[in-house]
């Protein structure tokens, strides 16, 4: 059995997964959105600190599967530098203390990973990864062999959501909230822009997106009155459609350039009904097999973390305790 560890953002989580059948014999998560909610946002200081105290709760629960324990994971990057800390300074004195051999894992083939979890892997595969920090296109042929083919040149997709959701004092994270407000709103009732309309690359943009937002809400505020619940509603309805019209307008084109045989969607935001909708609708009008990941395991936790380590295990795939280090971002467009 293999032990993972994620800290990356606002999660403390840890599973056990079984290597020979991928079987998740473990798995607890602590989130901290509700400390994070005043903010508006993630306070890396605070996650820290919260993470100091939920991993070893959590750790004290599976301490009778130490002596079934083959390695010990941990995800190392990207995420917050300080809370990525806690995850890898428990798992480097588990791995001293055990005796174990050290895996470090990529959060974002953790997300990858979601979709396999107590599953075979199927690749390749063309993923889209919408999260809090990313919104890219994968080309993922195997676990050594992943290529980013798009990417956003500003605020990420979940991101765009939180801010958005913070502009309308709704509170931290934005996505589901935004997404039930949407539904009580009428979409139509904002003409916001579509980013990069006209553009022909296969990339992504929110912060021009989040500006217009911005300026409707400023308008509502300043009317006799100011904004009222249903402005509120019809904000997010439009702020929705659009941000989702985006990425099909962008997928459509990928779609153009060649149909992929399999797709899948990762990735806290990869729970958002709208575009789950819209992405089966493409993929069944071009035949294309989609991939999502169960609801429960699209936002950060340990199990899809624990579902790379196995493949890392079987390849020999450790890391010296010395070695390991964290890394906010990753910068390189192909993951080996
Ligand atoms: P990364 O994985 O890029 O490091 P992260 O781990 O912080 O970022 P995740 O936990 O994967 O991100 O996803 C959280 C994000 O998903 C938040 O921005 C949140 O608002 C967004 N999100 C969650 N549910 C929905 C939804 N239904 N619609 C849109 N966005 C959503
Ligand atoms: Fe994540």
């Amino acid at each position: 059995m293999i032990l993972s560890i994620e800290s990356s953002c606002d999660d403390s989580s840890i599973a056990i997964t079984e290597i020979k059948t991928n079987k998740l014999i473990y798995h607890k998560k602590i989130s901290q959105e509700l400390q994070h909610s005043v903010y508006g946002g993630v306070v890396p200081e605070l996650a820290a600190r919260l993470h100091i105290e939920a991993l070893p709760k959590i750790l004290e629960e599976c301490k009778e599967y130490f002596p079934k324990l083959k390695a010990i994971a941990v995800t190392n990057a990207p995420g917050l530098s300080v809370t990525l800390m806690e995850g890898v300074t428990m798992a480097k004195a588990l791995a001293i203390s055990l005796k174990l051999p050290l895996i470090a894992v990529n959060h974002l083939k953790g997300h990858i990973y979601s979709l396999f979890i107590e599953k075979d892997e199927i690749l390749p595969m063309t993923i889209l990864l919408v999260s809090g920090g990313h919104t890219q296109i994968i080309e993922a042929n195997s676990l050594n062999d992943m290529k980013v083919v798009a990417s956003t040149m500003d605020d990420s997709f979940g991101e765009s959501f939180d801010k958005v959701s913070k502009m309308l004092g709704l509170g931290y994270p934005g996505g589901p909230v935004v997404q039930e407000y949407g539904l009580k709103g009428d979409e139509n009732r904002f003409d916001l822009p579509i980013p990069l309309k006209q553009s022909p690359k296969i990339e992504f943009s929110y912060s021009g997106l989040k500006n217009a937002v911005r300026l409707e809400i400023e308008k509502l505020e300043n009317q006799e009155g100011g904004i009222t619940l249903q402005d509120k509603y019809h904000i997010c309805a439009s702020f929705q459609k659009t941000s989702v019209l985006h990425i099909m307008q962008k997928l459509k084109k990928l779609f153009k350039q060649s149909v992929p045989k399999n797709f899948a969607i990762v990735g806290g935001a990869s729970a958002n009904i709208h575009l789950r909708s819209q992405l089966e609708e493409l993929c069944s009008k071009h035949n294309t097999s989609l991939y999502l990941s169960e609801l429960k395991y699209c936002s950060d936790n340990a199990a899809m973390i624990g579902r790379v380590a196995v493949e890392q295990y079987k390849q020999n795939d450790f890391i010296l305790i010395n070695d390991i280090d964290v890394q906010s971002r990753i910068k390189d467009l192909i993951w080996a």
